[in-house]
């Protein structure tokens, strides 16, 4: 009867913490998946008042920049400038959220990846300029490639805007564009304050910051390499950094030629 009574006890035990784990899990996925949805509700919401303020800026610009004081431009810059990081940290948390849920669809399509490269280094230069950074590209004549030119576009002015933030005034950053039979490679290279080693395992990381202060200062996230990387793995490439401290960073972009 004893033996009983155990064998009773212990199947009693097994049935009710089976299903306590089973109710622990439901609330915990649903959190989970509300918390997903309301990421991707929130940035969504948030691109529209983002883009009218931008288009707003350009107006303003337009119609009146020619009166404006030198106060008033500079003032006008700088908006743009917040303006357009908000629009990219935004755009940074939406992907993710889409990414996590799975419902990023990546249209891939062949096109020659030098034209574009040299139009994303020149839409950045202003701001390369604005710290007297000098921006190079070397670049080849031409360079046929197979991918999502939005997502290779995003990696690239993820790594481009990284290079200037962290590279100090007078500073150079180097793009290098090259390719084998096999697989093309984009390298930046700048002469900033680089990244100690402790962090490079790390760097790929969402949300991971090297010393949060100086990264809040720029008003960043954590958030640029973590999706750089993901864009390079869904294209069965990858993104390497080599990197001193206090002498820069070298971020190398490898994607096979399909
Ligand atoms: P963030 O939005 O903070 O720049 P990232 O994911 O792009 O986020 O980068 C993660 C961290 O890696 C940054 O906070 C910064 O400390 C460091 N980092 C990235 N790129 C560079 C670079 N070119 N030079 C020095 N540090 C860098």
């Amino acid at each position: 009867v004893f033996l009983l009574i155990l064998v009773v006890f212990i199947m009693a035990a097994v049935w009710l913490s089976n299903s306590m784990s089973k109710k622990a899990m439901i609330p915990i996925q649903q959190a989970y998946r509300q918390q997903q949805q309301f990421l991707a509700d929130a940035s969504h919401e948030l691109r529209t008042p983002l883009s009218i303020m931008n288009t707003s800026l350009d107006v303003i610009e337009l119609e009146n920049g020619q009166d404006f004081s030198a106060f008033t431009k500079e003032v006008v810059v700088d908006m743009k400038e917040e303006v357009g990081r908000m629009s990219r940290m935004v755009q940074h948390l939406l992907l993710l959220a889409r990414s996590d849920a799975g419902s990023v669809e990546f249209e891939k399509a062949s096109f020659d990846l030098v034209p574009k490269v040299r139009q994303w280094v020149q839409t950045i230069e202003a701001v390369a300029h604005k710290k007297q950074i000098s921006l190079k590209a070397e670049l080849p004549e031409q360079l046929a490639v197979t991918g999502d030119v939005e997502r290779i576009k995003q990696l690239v002015y993820i790594l481009l805007d990284n290079a200037i933030k962290y590279t100090p005034e007078g500073g150079t950053v180097d793009v290098a564009l090259s390719s084998s039979p096999k697989q093309w490679s984009l390298s930046i290279r700048d002469t900033g304050m680089g990244i100690p080693e402790h962090a490079l395992p790390r760097i790929f990381d969402r949300f991971y910051r090297v010393e949060e202060h100086r990264s809040r200062e720029e008003g960043s996230a954590g958030l640029g390499l973590s999706i750089a990387k993901w864009i390079a793995e869904s294209h069965q490439g990858s993104i390497e950094v080599k990197s001193a401290l206090g002498k820069g960073s070298t971020f190398i972009v490898r994607f096979p030629i399909v």
